[in-house]
């Protein structure tokens, strides 16, 4: 028969999580059972179209409750563990690093020695068959200058208190495989985009602030450049990673799309000219405010992604113009989604503009 396996997501109502669960009960035979302490980032509207199926279920948790999770892990008996919940906002964590710190490090320390006490548990086949993937971030590898890729190998070097409490996690991780012998996967991915992204992150905020005639705030001059990958073709990725990846291995995620952050903004107001065009004939480029940089900005991320291309055969199926594309409209189809949003919990912190 097919072999279904249960994946626990956590952070599953999440941006990427929620994207993982829609694909697993979507695409393919698996069950998701979402562990999400529900913060401001969550939206349980993102999983509102797997709500109903009997091969998901949702359960509130915090990952630092560790005796909780470790009852859930004994009920749920997962084959997988994606875990991807975190503290994600880079300015956040220049603001308030304690929360990145508690969920990001000591977080992940004691979901690795949940799941290890769990997997202890398990008789041979079933060990064999679990797997502890851990999702990380391009971020740990600090700054590029123009030249050169990260790739699976390049050292660590974060510079926000963000990258550096996912740099923490992911040692945790490769240490609890080293020393315990817990079979982690984990993957370092570039920046995602896509459909139920919180609108703090560059592209959701941008597309709501043109929809609301808000100005466009670019950080500096707008040339650093980041590696874009749509979060559908992630979610695919962390799937792939998680079955086929090889144990104590490492994969980088990317889109081959680099972008400076001013380009993605000018692309971003084409789409709304095309697909919203302002009554006063008006283009939305007018809005970009230029504002000052955010401390310790790094310059360019890039993914070498060959390792996940030639050993796992996962390549991404949209291209930077159609996904973008795709997200425009998502926006401007599912504004039930993101009004409340705007209307009340977020209030643009650091960049106070926004609000
Ligand atoms: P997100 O902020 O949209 O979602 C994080 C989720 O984790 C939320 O649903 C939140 O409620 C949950 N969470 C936070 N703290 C928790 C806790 N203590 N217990 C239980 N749940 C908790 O983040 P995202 O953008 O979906 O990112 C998911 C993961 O992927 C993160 O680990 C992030 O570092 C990584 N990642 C993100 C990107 C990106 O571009 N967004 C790129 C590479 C890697």
């Amino acid at each position: 028969g097919e072999d279904r396996k249960v994946f626990l997501v956590t952070g599953g109502a999440g941006f990427i999580g929620s994207a993982v669960v829609r694909h697993l009960i979507a695409k393919t035979q698996h069950a998701a059972v979402v562990v999400d302490k529900l913060t401001y980032a969550a939206n349980l509207d993102s999983l509102a179209s797997v709500s109903g199926d009997p091969r998901y279920a949702f359960i509130k948790a915090d990952i630092l409750d560790t005796k909780r999770i470790a009852q859930i892990l004994d009920t749920v008996r997962p084959d997988v563990i994606m875990h991807l919940a975190a503290e994600s906002h880079v300015d956040r964590s220049i603001d308030g690093p304690a929360d990145f710190i508690q969920t990001n490090i000591v977080g992940t320390g004691s979901m690795l020695q949940a799941a290890l006490g769990f997997w202890r548990t398990l008789g041979e086949t079933e060990k064999k068959r679990f797997r502890f993937h851990h999702v990380s971030t391009d971020e740990v590898f600090g700054s590029l200058e123009t030249e050169g890729l990260f790739t699976e190998d390049s050292p660590y070097r974060p510079n926000s208190p963000y990258a550096a409490s996912k740099a923490g996690a992911d040692h945790l991780a490769r240490a609890w495989y080293r020393t315990y012998g817990l079979p982690i996967v984990m993957s370092n991915c570039s920046n995602n985009y896509g459909p139920c992204q919180f609108p703090e992150k560059l592209i959701p905020l941008m597309i709501l602030n043109c929809l609301e005639g808000k100005p466009l705030p670019i950080y500096g001059s707008g040339e650093n450049v980041r590696d874009w990958l749509y979060v559908g073709d992630h979610a695919e990725a962390l799937v792939s990673v998680a079955e086929g990846g090889a144990i104590g291995d490492s994969y980088n995620v990317g889109g081959n799309a680099e972008r400076s952050n001013i380009a993605v903004v000018r692309l971003i107001c084409g789409l709304m000219d095309r697909h919203a065009p302002l009554s006063s004939g008006e283009r939305y480029s007018h809005l970009i405010t230029h504002v000052e940089d955010r401390p310790g900005h790094d310059q360019r991320y890039a993914i070498d992604s060959t390792r996940i291309r030639t050993e796992i055969g996962w390549a991404p199926s949209e291209t930077f113009e159609s996904g973008l594309d795709a997200t425009v409209r998502w926006y401007l189809e599912n504004r039930s989604w993101w009004e409340p949003i705007r209307a009340g919990t977020y209030r643009g912190e650091r960049l106070g503009i926004v609000s």
